[in-house]
């Protein structure tokens, strides 16, 4: 080739290049809108969007709606972004109206932006609370209604049912299947693992990378298929939590590539992990360096940790929140790991939706192992330092590391029993015990059979605990049938599908039929006592008096103005018989009563017999 010959063709591809560019730079798109709609009439009357497209920084929005002004346009560090703050009066009438994004004259995209009417009771809505009995499940082992959506294209990971790790295929339609089992069961609220989509390559099933705030995975069913659920939830008197993850994202989110701001992630040289150690939040000894890498250390590699000191980030994920609060209509929300994210703007985000919501309930993760930590975590706690989270509900950690532990051991000063009494002889630290969520385990840890050695003794023990002290009981999927597996032979083994949640399974324990002696003995014991705690109210509301454990015997006692019960839990080996004059103060003015376990009266109270490692829940009647 000649040298002129070269130089004409490297300046043919150099003057491509700048047309290309140049085509480039005026191209001008808009993929997305979020929040996607809002509402009228809601207590807060502003709202930020976030509008994202190709170079959509360069136009300029214009709204032409009555009673809705469009009050900044802010570009940031990235020029696909563009974050519009807009006021909504209170008499804005719902409609659709037109965002135009203009270059000069020209309108180069348009967005039309609904604004629909709020439900009626939408502001009054009740959360749950002590008279509700919370399920826990996840949804991709919980049973698979529509094979139709194992694998969706464009999803990264497909089903793979021998995998433990794997996707199984449970959907919504599998948890809507099964409305009923579960009311049976005596259930009032489901908890149901994160259904956002979850677009990673690995690990996918259990929900908590995020990859899109606004959108249910596929592979669960559609954003409708999520409303039709609750809808369907609700007629069944089965209320529906919805789990949410503030702190992380996951590293395969929409935004991963093409990020708003450096600063919506907490950025570290190299990938940089939590110190998992949550008390460093309220520790008054506690070096900047461990609060550092517990508030902006990454959860997981898959994880990215979100920084929520960011304001448009901030206001992205309060709205987010109410979003699927007005559009789903849900019953509550459980926030997962709540120390992780900045606490201030927790507290933000809490004032915000007890603002819109005064009757609607937040659960926080505060995976934390005493009272004094957890309690700081709740409304009303009495914090030296003055923080207020504003956060009506959060779980008890400190009594399940008690009930994991108390069923399994020999009675004696400090073990046994007397963990359960001492535990909840620390309420005095928490601003509203009656909000603790109490369980005996979760999707993270020992499945509880196999904490109580699979022992149905114990079982019925904890069972009987859990139904009958103060707070609101949460049973784990599976509890109810006696599953088991341990943490440490992976999270797989503590997730297990439920059987006869897919077609063909060996056995269905959703009937009686499919189901061992055992697992029925289980399930009609548990049954019994959520039935019937159901419209117990003095369980619900009434006063909680217990007395120390002698023997390994634990009496306590749930009472208001109307109705007393009286609880005598034999956590020792020997069948004991007892006296109860010391337990005058709570049985005087009875005369007999009826054990709702055994079904039996019990005509004379003042001296009880009760078989080695059993329950009774006597319900006191005066003659
Ligand atoms: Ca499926």
């Amino acid at each position: 080739m000649r040298k002129t010959d070269l130089f004409s063709k490297i300046l043919l591809l150099f003057s491509a290049l700048i047309l290309l560019n140049f085509s480039q730079a005026a191209e001008i798109k808009l993929e997305r809108v979020e929040p996607p709609f809002w509402w009228t009439g809601m207590k807060c009357d502003k709202l930020q969007l976030m509008i994202y497209g190709e170079n959509i920084s360069e136009t300029m929005p214009v709204i032409n709606y009555l009673g809705v002004k469009l009050i900044e346009n802010i570009p940031v560090e990235n020029p696909n972004y563009l974050f519009l703050n807009i006021e909504i009066h209170k008499e804005a009438v719902p409609g659709t109206f037109e965002i135009k994004f203009m270059k000069g004259e020209k309108s180069t995209q348009t967005y039309n932006y609904e604004l629909k009417q709020r439900r009626k009771y939408s502001e009054k809505r009740q959360g749950f609370n002590s008279s509700d009995v919370i399920y826990l499940l996840m949804p991709d082992r919980f049973a698979n209604g529509d094979i139709s959506n194992d694998d969706v294209s464009g999803m990264k990971e497909k089903t793979s049912r021998s995998n433990p790790n794997g996707r199984h295929g449970g959907d919504l339609k599998g948890i809507e299947d099964h409305l009923n089992y579960l009311k049976n069961l005596g259930i009032t609220a489901i908890w149901i693992n994160p259904v956002f989509e979850n677009n990673m390559p690995k690990y996918s099933y259990h929900g908590y990378a995020i990859t899109d705030y606004y959108k249910i995975d596929p592979r669960f069913g559609s954003n409708t298929d999520y409303v039709n659920l609750i809808k369907n939830a609700h007629k069944t008197d089965i209320k529906v939590i919805m789990d949410m993850v503030f702190n992380h994202c996951g590293t395969g989110y929409w935004w991963e590539n093409d990020l708003p701001m450096t600063d919506w992630y907490n950025q570290w040289p190299e990938f940089t992990r939590s110190n998992y150690r949550g008390g460093t939040v309220t520790d008054p000894y506690a070096s900047e360096f461990d609060k550092n890498k517990m508030l902006k250390g990454w959860f997981d590699v898959t994880m990215a940790d979100l920084n929520q000191n960011n304001k448009f980030l901030a206001d992205y994920l309060i709205q987010n929140s109410i979003w699927w609060i007005e559009y789903a209509d849900l019953d509550g929300i459980r926030m997962d790991t709540y120390p992780y994210s900045f606490k201030e703007f927790m507290a933000k985000w809490m004032e915000r939706i007890n603002l819109e919501y005064p009757d609607f309930n937040v659960v926080g993760e505060s995976w934390l192992p005493d009272p004094a930590s957890v309690a700081y975590w709740q409304q009303g706690s009495n914090n030296e330092d003055g923080y207020e989270s504003h956060l009506k509900n959060v779980f008890d950690f400190p009594l399940m590391y008690a009930m994991s532990a108390a069923f399994n051991e020999k009675d004696s000063w400090n073990n046994g029993v007397v963990k359960l009494y001492d535990a909840l002889g620390k309420d005095f630290l928490y601003g509203n015990p009656e909000n603790l969520v109490v369980f005996p385990d979760n999707h993270d840890c020992d499945r509880f059979y196999t904490k109580v050695n699979e022992n149905i003794d114990n079982y019925k023990l904890a069972m009987a605990f859990l139904t009958t002290t103060r707070g609101i009981p949460e049973i784990y999927y599976g509890t109810e049938i006696l599953m088991t597996g341990h943490e440490n032979r992976g999270h797989g083994d503590i997730r297990k599908d439920f059987p006869g949640g897919w077609e063909g399974d060996k056995t269905d324990a959703f009937v009686k039929e499919g189901r061992t002696t055992e697992q029925n003995e289980a399930f009609d014991y548990l049954s019994n006592l959520l039935n019937w705690r159901k419209n117990k109210e003095v369980i619900h509301k009434g006063k909680l008096k217990h007395f120390i454990p002698e023997n390994g015997v634990y009496v306590y006692f749930r009472y208001d103005d109307d109705e007393s019960v009286m609880v005598i839990l034999n956590n020792s080996e020997k069948e004991q018989v007892f006296t109860t004059e010391r337990f005058a103060e709570n049985l005087n003015g009875f005369n007999s009563g009826k054990d709702i376990i055994s079904g039996k009266r019990i005509e004379n109270l003042s001296e009880i017999l009760i078989p080695a490692k059993s329950a009774m829940i006597v319900e006191l009647v005066n003659k």
